[in-house]
């Protein structure tokens, strides 16, 4: 390691700041080998650490569950993307939303948008109270988060933006206003858009957690999760957490999710490009009713995505209702040849699905539904292919989907 590597590496706020997004992609976190010269990092599979006498180690480690390199490496680009000091890596975004949850003391009270990740969902209502920690969810969260929260008892506000599947959004500095002054800190799942569109601290957040198994990891072979945050009593808190409960990723899973890491950029672009295209050829077919993208004006909060996406992106992330019903919505699913049908979303190759009768089934169907989840909606995670091949693709599925469904007489449009 020579000097003038450091600066990109020492993790000092001010030094990293001057560079580009794709600089420290690329370089943040990732140190040259100091014996071997070798530019990318080993994969260091040991569980323990050598000591030369008692409490002295020979160099940063002891176990690997309280840190190894490949965490802390990961960690640190992380952290210089996400405009934050620290950041902590968990064994899935799951784990990651549990241990934010478990910090808080019997007792408190959270406030949350209502169509948050279905796990999340899960664990604020089955799992948050064996612990006496009480959710209150909001589906106009803007308008009402201040008579929510309940002096004293409320400790965090949890946002997701956009949503999932219909991709609204949440205007992130004017919940922080309100909850600042309740000395109430905000959480936000930035897992849709990842680091390169939106750095939730950047606009007052105290804490940005993601799904690493989606955009920032990018090849939908690594499940894993991390937080970033700016305070030093968090840091304090989460390690600890960290370390006690032990659901930490393995350090071949970081050394992949790093690897995945340094090009998100390239893959962020590609995507929001690709969705883009995608939208609009869905807009202008008649077989469909109507686009959820925040990257085109159609979308009702189009304001917010300018003021807190990087230069107004969408990301890669749409939904759509079909005509025809859900029969049209599976077989458009069905017919498609380069949108995968399955869950999950961020990775390299485009995929899609039918959230009412997937990702969503588990909510009642009048709950789902007031949250713009209807039976004919499709969900699509757009992939880096070529944009032609994917718009002709969707072009085809619209094509064989609609006809046969709408001839059945089961066009629920309605
Ligand atoms: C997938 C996902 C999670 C959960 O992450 P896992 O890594 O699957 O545990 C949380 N939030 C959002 C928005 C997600 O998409």
């Amino acid at each position: 390691m020579t000097g003038q590597d450091l600066p990109l590496q020492n993790g000092t706020v001010p030094l990293v700041e001057k560079r580009g997004f794709g600089t420290l992609a690329v370089h943040a976190g990732s140190p040259h080998d100091p014996v071997t010269g070798a530019v990318i990092e080993p994969i260091s599979l040991s569980t323990t650490f050598a000591q030369t006498s008692v409490g002295s180690p020979v160099g940063l480690y002891e176990y690997t569950r309280s840190s190894n390199p490949n965490r802390d490496n990961f960690e640190q680009a992380i952290a210089a993307l996400e405009h934050a000091k620290y950041a902590l890596a968990f064994s899935s975004g799951s784990a990651t939303t549990a241990v934010v949850l478990q910090s808080l003391a019997a007792g408190s009270h959270v406030v949350s948008v209502s169509d948050v990740y279905g796990g999340t969902h899960r664990y604020f209502t089955k799992v948050a109270a064996a612990h006496g920690v009480h959710v209150t969810f909001s589906p106009c969260i803007e308008l009402n988060v201040e008579e929510l929260i309940r002096p004293n008892e409320t400790k965090l506000v949890w946002i997701e933006t956009p949503s999932n599947p219909t991709l609204g959004l949440v205007d992130i500095s004017k919940i922080v206003g309100v909850a600042h002054r309740h000395g109430i800190l905000v959480v936000v799942d930035n897992t849709f858009m990842s680091p390169y569109v939106q750095n939730p601290l950047d606009h007052g957040a105290d804490i940005v957690v993601h799904s690493v198994t989606k955009y920032i990891n990018g090849h939908s072979d690594v499940l894993m999760g991390v937080a970033a945050f700016n305070s030093d009593a968090l840091k304090e808190r989460l390690t600890f957490l960290q370390n006690a409960i032990g659901a930490v990723p393995s350090p071949f899973d970081c050394w992949l999710a790093h690897r995945g890491l340094k090009t998100l950029h390239l893959r962020a672009r590609e995507a929001t490009k690709n969705a883009t295209a995608v939208a609009h050829t869905l807009e202008a077919s008649e077989h469909v009713i109507s686009v959820n993208y925040p990257g085109i004006d159609s979308h009702p909060q189009r304001a917010i995505a300018v003021k807190q996406h990087r230069d107004g992106m969408g990301g890669g992330m749409l939904s759509f209702r079909i005509k025809g019903g859900q029969e049209a919505a599976h077989l458009f699913c069905k017919y498609t040849k380069i949108f995968t049908l399955a869950e999950s979303l961020g990775g390299v190759e485009s995929l899609c699905e039918v959230p009412s009768s997937m990702t969503h089934a588990g909510i009642p169907k009048d709950q789902r539904e007031a949250a713009g989840v209807f039976d004919d909606l499709v969900r699509m995670s757009c992939g880096v292919e070529d944009a032609e091949d994917l718009k002709a693709d969707v072009l085809q599925a619209l094509k064989l989907a609609v006809l046969p469904a709408v001839s059945n007489g089961t066009n629920g449009s309605a």
